[in-house]
């Protein structure tokens, strides 16, 4: 394939939540898969509803995820180019004034239900003549504008649901302009794509039905053939089978990110759940973009379930290099010569990232240690090999114990762990041992604050 270009649509009315995060994930790996380029675009013709501070949010949570995008867009921006397509259009005679108000519609709708049709428009409008628009203008109603769609069946092969078709039949001719002159999502979504050269549209089910009409409007615009190649993805739903919404905030990218969860799990559960891939730990995006086949989505519903997500973050701290969060762990003062063997000791105990700066404590800092058993420690103390230490000095000073005691088991290394780390459970001693050195452990041993 050569040289795709995919954009990310957000439109900037709330932060984005970890199914968005899929949309978004699903085209950057295939940009990078492809060596292609990815877009940001902002949909804000909202201008009520869209909010900078939002927009900021989605950029700061799509570097957290890893996403890097080549070029940023914002719709608010480029109305001139909107205002040149719908000329375009009306010159055609695809976009048409109408006049009806929200209640008219509605009736006509409940009018068509009531007599068991489909509510689709039935373009009115179109048989209004000169002077009855001059009327209805002089009344004080404003047009709102719909696009024209041609009868016949819209169909393009899916990347990922294969075949598809919808007849325009069954579809009212959409609105494109509002009567206050604003646009809805469709016209500039497609002259933006067009624009943009915009290769491929990769985003949610939900807007398979805007697929068969903008398909349309890309041919009204730029000639037949000329529409990008689409690709609709299961939508992520809640544990119990909701939608997610950007409004409600819940399992935000943000709020995920404050909880401590990792990232990459986040990453990994976005583009894996409801896919043929198991939800697995990753090490980083690079392994998801070898791997990622969009026909390995299916087509059926994919329930995201926060509890697996939090197990799947711990195991992703479980598995990552020194050289994966040499910076985070830097961020937190842990730096120095032990940095390394430190994490690698620690890592496997840890629920979330933030964890570890208490274990930092316990080998660098002060802490109070709990001593059960004084007697045994002041042994334990005397019997302590001369450093340096490596991992073996743990089962060497411990069969020394165990040897000169009879203790074993519990009896033998449970006073010796909350002496040493204040705590009753953590990582293997054998690795902590030499982190934490003689001194402290002499001291730790005697009861003192060390
Ligand atoms: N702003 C639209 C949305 O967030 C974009 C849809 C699209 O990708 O075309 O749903």
């Amino acid at each position: 394939m050569s040289h795709p270009i995919v954009r990310f649509a957000p439109s900037p009315t709330g932060r984005i939540h970890i199914g968005n995060a899929r949309t978004a994930l699903l085209n950057y790996l295939f940009a990078r898969r492809h060596h292609g380029e990815f877009i940001l675009r902002f949909d804000d013709t909202d201008i009520e509803r869209s909010k900078e501070e939002f927009a900021a949010s989605i950029e700061v949570d799509l570097a957290w995820l890893g996403i890097k995008p080549t070029l940023i867009l914002r719709q608010s921006q480029r109305f001139a180019l909107y205002h040149d397509a719908a000329e375009k259009l009306r010159a055609a005679h695809r976009l048409y004034p109408c006049y009806e108000t929200a209640e008219e519609l509605d009736r006509k709708r409940k009018r068509l239900q009531a007599r068991g049709l489909p509510p689709i428009y039935d373009r009115a409008a179109l048989s209004l003549t000169d002077a009855d628009r001059a009327r209805l203008e002089a009344e004080g109603r404003r047009p709102h504008w719909r696009f024209k769609l041609e009868p016949g069946t819209a169909h393009w092969d899916d990347l990922i649901r294969g075949e598809s078709r919808i007849d325009c039949a069954s579809l009212s001719d959409p609105i494109l302009i509002r009567e206050d002159g604003s646009y809805l999502y469709t016209l500039p979504s497609v002259v933006d794509d067009i624009d943009c050269r915009i290769t491929h549209v990769i985003r949610g089910e939900d807007h398979v039905t805007n697929t068969a009409v903008q398909i349309q409007l890309f041919e009204a615009l730029s000639g037949p053939g000329h529409a990008p190649s689409f690709g609709h993805h299961n939508l992520l739903s809640s544990a119990t089978g909701e939608g997610l919404s950007k409004r409600t905030g819940a399992l935000s990218i943000g709020s995920l990110h404050d909880q401590g969860i990792e990232s990459l799990a986040v990453a990994a559960a976005a583009v894996l759940t409801g896919s043929s891939v198991a939800l697995h730990p990753i090490r980083d995006l690079e392994e998801m973009i070898a791997t990622l086949d969009l026909s390995s989505l299916s087509r059926s519903q994919a329930r995201f379930d926060p509890a697996e997500l939090a197990a799947l973050s711990a195991r992703t701290l479980h598995q990552l290099d020194f050289e994966a969060v040499r910076d985070r762990l830097a961020a937190h003062d842990i730096t120095g010569y032990k940095a390394k063997a430190f994490w690698e000791a620690v890592r496997g105990n840890l629920t979330v990232f933030l964890d570890c700066i208490e274990w930092w404590r316990v080998v660098e800092g002060e802490i109070p240690p709990v001593t059960e058993d004084s007697e045994f420690l002041a042994l334990a103390s005397q019997r302590l090999p001369e450093e340096p230490w490596d991992e073996k000095a743990w089962s060497f000073w411990t069969s020394r114990l165990k040897d000169e005691t009879g203790r074993k088991g519990k009896a033998l290394f449970h006073p010796l762990r909350l002496a040493l780390t204040g705590r009753e459970t953590g990582p293997e001693l054998a690795a902590l041992l030499p982190l934490i050195g003689k001194l402290k452990a002499t001291a730790r041993l005697s009861g003192h604050v060390a």
